[in-house]
């Protein structure tokens, strides 16, 4: 597979360090709000790539943290006049909750920033014995930027322009730092604040040590990829190498992948800004389906502009996909063990076309347009598709919308055994040209709320 990496700005081949293992790490949410549809599009992209990694048959270990100690926490926890823990307990469920209904599998290991300060202090040491990070007269510790000499190297900017960055204009933090590229990595305690003690102090962690953190304990100091919105490339991804790399003395991560933005009205969707829906909103208007289709519909690194109208196409959509499902069952049901096999011929060039796709950097859209020609293939050929051909199609089908993380919500519209029975004994009077007979099963089934239609494949018996 190839994949796009931010560092090298080029396509790459994947090749893992540990052979049949890939190791990612994704940065997880701040969890003091619910998560907005911008949050939803890295967690489905990537979701998507560990999905396909394991089809190919590579073990993912795959990392994604929650960040449940910052500035944001505390302030809620404030105006809410409850502890940050409790706010950040509340919110890692509702985040969960809406991961799940969006077929997010559940990371490996989830780790909370809280629950690793002990690492977070070690790393912090070891840069400080580095001389790379000093403490300020008000306790807080900064890491010295420039002291990196390939401080910018992720983001491409050199250190004249950073110092322009809007991101630095904080400047000096009042004569705190001793130069404005400098960030910290551990604020000194204010009061009525949650604090753990520290050599440094009482005090808690910066955002960008955590994450430098937890990948070291969860995947190694080098580990294969780490992922993200492009917006965390600078500062946050800049400044985890620095500390990686100059505390560890290797490379951190060797691939980086970012997500584009989810655009609405062309423009980021932001809390900042105020133009967002919260993916919660969104999934009780319309279901959490949609929303993953939606993420999967454009390639993940252009922007994706967000509209009701766009997600109502999406539902259209998959509707098809089940309905194409359906029709597979019921062609199962009626094959028989004649019948040819072009279908399968064609399932399988759709899938390696699938495959070719995805290992083109995740190239989920073209991968979406091979699942449909599939679909088109299906619904004119099932029909005259031998038994096992269309089982393995069947196959083919499923694998597919399992990698995409689609077609979850199938309704087990199990059809009962008298049910069945009623419609044989139909098929069979019928068959004997007893009319009476079969038109009153039919009406038996009928009262029983089931309907069943003659098709040239057989008879097909549904809900009412
Ligand atoms: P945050 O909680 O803001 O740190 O965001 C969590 C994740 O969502 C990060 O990977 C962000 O880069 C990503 N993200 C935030 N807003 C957007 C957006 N509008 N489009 C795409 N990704 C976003
Ligand atoms: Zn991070």
């Amino acid at each position: 597979m190839r994949i796009y990496n931010t560092m090298s700005r080029e396509k790459e081949e994947l090749e893992s360090m540990h052979p049949g293992q890939v190791r990612i790490y994704v940065c997880g949410p701040t969890v003091y709000n619910f998560i907005h549809v911008g949050n939803a599009r890295p967690l489905c992209v990537f979701d998507t790539m560990r999905r396909y990694l394991t089809y190919t048959g590579m073990d993912v270990l795959f990392v994604s943290n929650v960040t449940d100690i910052d500035d944001k926490l505390i302030n809620k926890a404030k105006d809410q006049g409850v502890s940050v823990q409790e706010v950040a307990r509340t919110f890692e469920k509702e985040y969960l909750r809406d991961a799940d209904g969006l077929n997010v599998l559940r990371p490996t290991v989830m780790p909370r920033a809280t629950e690793h300060i002990d690492e977070i202090i070690a790393l912090i040491r070891d840069i400080v014995d580095k001389g790379f990070g000093y403490q300020s007269e008000n306790g807080d510790v900064y890491f010295r930027a420039k002291k990196f000499p390939e401080y910018g190297k992720l983001s491409h900017l050199v250190l004249e322009e950073l110092e322009n960055n809007r991101e630095l204009s904080a400047g000096l933090d009042g004569g705190l730092k001793e130069d404005a590229a400098d960030f910290a990595v551990w604020k000194a305690a204010k009061p009525d604040e949650p604090a753990w003690d520290s050599p440094w102090g009482k005090g808690r962690p910066g955002w960008h040590i955590e994450c430098s953190a937890m990948a070291k304990k969860h995947l190694g100091a080098t580990f294969d990829i780490h992922a993200g919105g492009q917006d965390l490339i600078f500062p946050h991804h800049e400044n985890e190498i620095a500390q990686s790399e100059c505390a560890n003395g290797q490379t951190f991560a060797r691939y980086w992948m970012h997500n584009g933005f989810l655009n609405i009205d062309d423009r980021k969707m932001s809390k900042s800004l105020g133009n967002f829906f919260t993916v919660r909103q969104i999934a009780e208007e319309m279901g959490y389906e949609p929303i993953r289709y939606f993420m999967l519909s454009a390639h993940y690194r252009s922007p994706l502009n967000f509209t009701m109208d766009i997600l109502k196409q999406c539902q259209a959509s998959l509707e098809r996909l089940y309905t194409c499902r359906e029709n597979l069952d019921f062609a199962l049901e009626n094959a028989g063990e004649t019948g040819n096999s072009d279908l399968l011929t064609k399932a399988e060039e759709h899938e390696a076309r699938f495959r070719e796709k995805m290992d083109d950097d995740l190239n989920t859209a073209d991968a979406l347009a091979a699942v449909f020609d599939l679909v088109r293939d299906i619904n004119t050929l099932a029909a005259e598709t031998d038994r096992q051909a269309l089982q393995k199609t069947a196959e083919i089908f499923d694998a597919l919308c399992e990698v995409l993380g689609l077609l979850y919500n199938r309704k087990s519209e199990e059809i009962p055994v008298e049910i069945t029975e009623l419609a044989q004994q139909r098929t069979k009077a019928r068959q004997e040209k007893n009319w009476a007979l079969a038109d009153e099963l039919r009406d038996q089934l009928d009262n029983q709320g089931y309907v069943v239609e003659d098709t040239p494949a057989g008879p097909k018996i549904s809900k009412k």
